[in-house]
């Protein structure tokens, strides 16, 4: 690594920090900017792991009042219902204004994680990330559920840790999800030269070996706030004094939106401009 991409991961390691120290949620302490829905995705783990489906596609406030408005309109988030009444959750979904893009996969999403989580779990999701659980234990669980992916359980991973404050153990904490503005940031600050997730986990190693997870949301939050597809902001930008600068630079495919299904994206997709 170069001393320019360590002062770059130096830069997120610090802010990593400061977002740990203040258990910051994802954007400050909140979730999501409705409180009510904030406060029912923090004092309910299984409304947690609903909303984490709903972590795709969509602004990340958006998603995570999901659970919120899910039980307002079914009037109730009892897992056994979710899994039994799979009609009722479509259509709480789909109907105006619909809770998410995906209005057909994410109610099959939903369904299937309650029966998943009543089937192995007891219907208490905090079995999932039951304290003294390894990182890669816990990753491998939330895997297991349709609609989390690589992406989606490297951001629930470190949530839980940093915001819950969940006691997961393993020596090397987490990792950075392959998200579009986390890939988007290593790229341009020099983190990394091709956009690939070998090669951002591999930097995200080298620039915080004990913990590479804390990068996760730094570099979410630089690329979405300074970082973005277009008119990036480098001189207000929280890199900007030690990042390259690659303006000219941006991701594509895996994630970003137009670039396929729901599947293919991740926290939340943006278009962007050419690879360059
Ligand atoms: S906005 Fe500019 S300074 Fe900030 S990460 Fe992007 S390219 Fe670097």
């Amino acid at each position: 690594m170069t001393s320019a991409a360590d002062a770059v991961g130096g830069a997120l390691r610090e802010f990593g920090e400061e977002l740990t120290a203040a258990r910051a949620a994802q954007v400050g302490g909140a979730f999501t900017d409705d409180p009510r829905a904030d406060d029912f995705l923090k004092a309910s783990p299984e409304a947690f792991l609903i909303g984490v489906l709903f972590t795709q596609g969509v602004r990340a406030e958006r998603a995570w009042a999901a659970p919120w408005a899910l039980r307002e309109r079914l009037g109730h988030l009892d897992m056994r219902r979710l899994a039994d009444e799979p009609e009722a959750v479509a259509a709480a979904v789909a109907s105006p204004p619909a809770l998410h893009r995906f209005v057909g996969t994410l109610p099959r999403w939903i369904s299937s994680a309650a029966r998943r989580l009543l089937d192995s779990y007891g219907g208490d999701a905090t079995r999932i990330w039951a304290a003294g659980s390894g990182v890669a234990e816990v990753t491998a669980r939330l895997e297991a559920f349709d609609g989390i992916g690589r992406k989606k359980a490297a951001m629930t991973v470190e949530i839980l840790r940093r915001h819950f404050g969940v006691d997961l153990i393993d020596e090397q904490c987490g990792r950075v999800a392959y998200d579009v503005h986390v890939r988007r940031v290593f790229l341009r600050s020099g983190l990394v030269d091709s956009d690939t997730p070998e090669a951002v986990q591999q930097a995200a190693r080298r620039a915080s070996p004990a913990c590479p997870g804390l990068l996760d949301l730094p570099a979410w939050l630089v690329g979405r706030q300074w970082c973005r597809p277009q008119s990036p902001e480098c001189e207000a930008c929280r890199l900007g004094e030690v990042c390259a600068r690659r303006v000219d630079l941006g991701v594509r495919g895996v994630g970003v939106r137009g670039a396929g299904g729901p599947q293919s994206s991740g926290r939340k997709s943006s278009p962007e401009g050419s690879l360059g």
